[in-house]
């Protein structure tokens, strides 16, 4: 039985002291109950993580980056090394994410670098793919979507899959206020976990934790995560109102 994780992506949006504010309101906001049910995690701008991670530091909400650097150290001005997260408590870190895609021009290859050097720092990473509306539209989604996976978990052996927290999240979902259909997610969702099946196994594939993204929120939350192969949500806008977001996590 896989355990249910909800990350909350807060983007480019709280600075230092409203993601204080808001990482203390999830957390007054979630009982004992909610943390046996759901891994919670919260993913501030590199400017917050500090902060959250005072704030969580001693309950069980963990802490993820929105991105990270594949090299190590160096001149890469700007850059974020995964030792840099891990020294202010990240757990976890997002890669792949589509408006990396988009608007940094983040390839797989790319995105495979960052999710092996993630692991080589116990990080944990979450791993965006999704297929477009245009992808879509022409009925591609499966190839662009096993394309995603296939290359971004290149060189990962079993026990490291185990660890990366796969995120289907269709680019047409993300923002829009229309999600997915759980029948559309569910669907997808099979999708990946054959894929591990085949380049693993089927007691490994088991294991792996497939998260849907895209217009999350309490009014759909509830079909959404009771579907067989939905493990739990990455959630962008529903995530910056502690409300909405744990009623996401109590709803489950
Ligand atoms: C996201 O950006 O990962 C996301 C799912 O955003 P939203 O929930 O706002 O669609």
């Amino acid at each position: 039985m896989r355990k249910k994780f909800i990350a909350g992506n807060w983007k480019m949006n709280t600075n230092y002291k409203d993601s204080h504010d808001l990482a203390e309101q999830i957390k007054g906001g979630l009982t004992e109950f909610d943390y046996e049910n759901a891994d919670v995690v919260l993913c501030p701008p590199f400017t917050s993580l500090s902060i959250v991670n005072d704030v969580i530091v001693d309950s069980p909400v963990m802490l993820g980056a929105q991105n990270v650097f594949y090299e190590d150290d160096g001149a890469y001005t700007g850059e974020i090394s995964a030792g840099m997260l891990r020294a202010v408590g990240c757990n976890y870190v997002i890669v792949g994410h589509s408006e990396r895609r988009q608007y940094f021009g983040e390839t797989n290859d790319i995105i495979n670098k960052k999710v092996l050097k993630a692991l080589g720092y116990e990080i944990n990473p979450i791993l965006c793919v999704g297929e477009t509306l245009e992808e879509r539209d022409g009925e591609r989604q499966e190839d662009v979507v096993g394309k995603q996976v296939r290359e971004c978990i290149a060189n990962l052996n079993a026990p490291d899959i185990e660890k990366v927290i796969i995120a289907y999240e269709p680019v047409w979902a993300i923002g829009t206020g229309v999600n997915a259909t759980s029948e559309q997610a569910n669907d997808m969702h099979k999708f990946i976990r054959g894929i591990i099946t085949e380049l693993y196994d089927e007691k490994t594939s088991s294991k792996v934790r497939i998260l849907y993204g895209g217009s999350m929120k309490p009014s759909n939350s509830k079909e959404l995560l009771s579907q067989s192969d939905i493990d739990g949500g990455l959630i962008g806008g529903a995530s910056l109102e502690a409300g909405s977001f744990t009623e996401i996590i109590r709803n489950i």
